[in-house]
C-alpha cells in the first residue's frame, strides 16, 4: 500500500447516557477497555497506516500507558486532547494528520468494527471521495414534529442507520470543516453532515454490520458481551 490511510479514533466523549463514573470507551468488555477493540482492528489492518487517538485532556496519559503501550498498539502515533463536541474532536484529529490521503473517522465506543468493514469503506471512498458505513433500517422510522406527533414516515427501504467509520479524502473533509466552522454546527451528529453542508460532494453508502453497535446505554454493554463471546 503506497497511499497513507489514517484512522482517527474518537474517545473524548463524556458518555452521559451510560450513567457510569467511567466513560463508556474505557468500560471493560471481556476484560479489556471498550476502546482497545477498534484500535486493535486498525492496528491489525494492512489497509491502515497510522492511528490518531483523540481523548479527553485528563485521559491522555491513561490512554498512552494503559491502552497504547500495554497492548502494543504501535500504529498509534499521537494521542491528543479532543474538544467540547464530537465535531471539535474530529477537527483536532484532522489537524494532527500528516500527509494523509484517506481518513477513517471512527467512534471509539464501537468495538465491533472489522477488516471487511474497513475494506468496504475504502472501496466506497475510492468511488466518490466520501463514504459512510451503515445498515438498512430494520425498524420503520418516523419523523416527529416539535409537539411529539408523527410528522412523516420515510419509506423504510430508503432508510439507513449510520455507523462509523466514515471515510473521506483528507482534503475534502478538512476543507468542509473549515468552511462551516464559523456557522452553527449544533445539529451536526456525524461527519458526512459536515460534507453535506459544505459541498455537493456525493457520499456513498457501504454496509457495516448489525453488530457494529455503539456502546451508549448500559444495555448495549450487555449485548456487546454476548457478541464478544460469539466472535
Ligand atoms: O456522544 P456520541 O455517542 O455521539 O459519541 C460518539 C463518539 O464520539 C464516542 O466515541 C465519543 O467518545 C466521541 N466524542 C468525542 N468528543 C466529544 C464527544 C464525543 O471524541 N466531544
Amino acid at each position: 500500500m503506497d497511499r497513507k490511510n489514517t484512522a482517527i479514533v474518537l474517545a473524548a466523549g463524556q458518555g452521559k447516557r451510560m450513567n457510569s463514573r467511567v466513560q463508556k470507551q474505557f468500560l471493560e468488555l471481556g476484560g479489556k477497555p471498550v476502546l482497545y477493540y477498534s484500535l486493535n482492528c486498525f492496528q491489525q489492518s494492512p489497509l491502515i497506516t497510522d492511528i490518531i487517538l483523540v481523548t479527553g485532556a485528563e485521559s491522555v496519559a491513561f490512554c498512552k500507558e494503559e491502552i497504547v503501550e500495554k497492548y502494543g498498539l504501535t500504529k498509534v502515533t499521537k494521542v491528543i486532547p479532543g474538544g467540547k463536541e464530537r465535531y471539535d474532536s474530529v477537527y483536532e484529529g484532522l489537524l494532527a494528520c500528516r500527509d494523509t490521503e484517506y481518513v477513517l473517522i471512527h467512534d471509539g465506543a464501537r468495538p465491533f468494527i472489522t477488516e471487511e468493514i474497513i475494506r468496504r469503506g475504502i472501496q466506497g471512498v475510492e468511488k466518490t471521495g466520501a463514504c459512510v458505513i451503515g445498515m438498512p433500517s430494520k425498524d420503520t422510522v418516523k419523523i416527529a414534529d416539535t409537539q411529539g406527533y408523527v410528522a412523516e414516515t420515510p419509506e423504510r427501504s430508503s432508510v439507513w442507520t449510520i455507523q462509523t467509520p466514515q471515510i473521506f479524502e483528507y482534503n475534502l473533509i478538512r476543507e468542509a470543516h473549515e468552511k462551516i466552522r464559523c456557522r452553527d454546527m449544533s445539529a451536526i451528529t456525524d461527519d458526512a453532515m459536515v460534507v453535506e453542508r459544505a459541498s455537493g460532494a456525493k457520499i456513498s453508502l457501504a454496509e457495516g454490520s448489525y453488530k457494529n453497535l455503539k456502546i451508549t446505554t448500559p444495555e448495549d454493554l450487555d449485548i456487546a458481551e454476548i457478541f464478544l463471546k460469539n466472535i
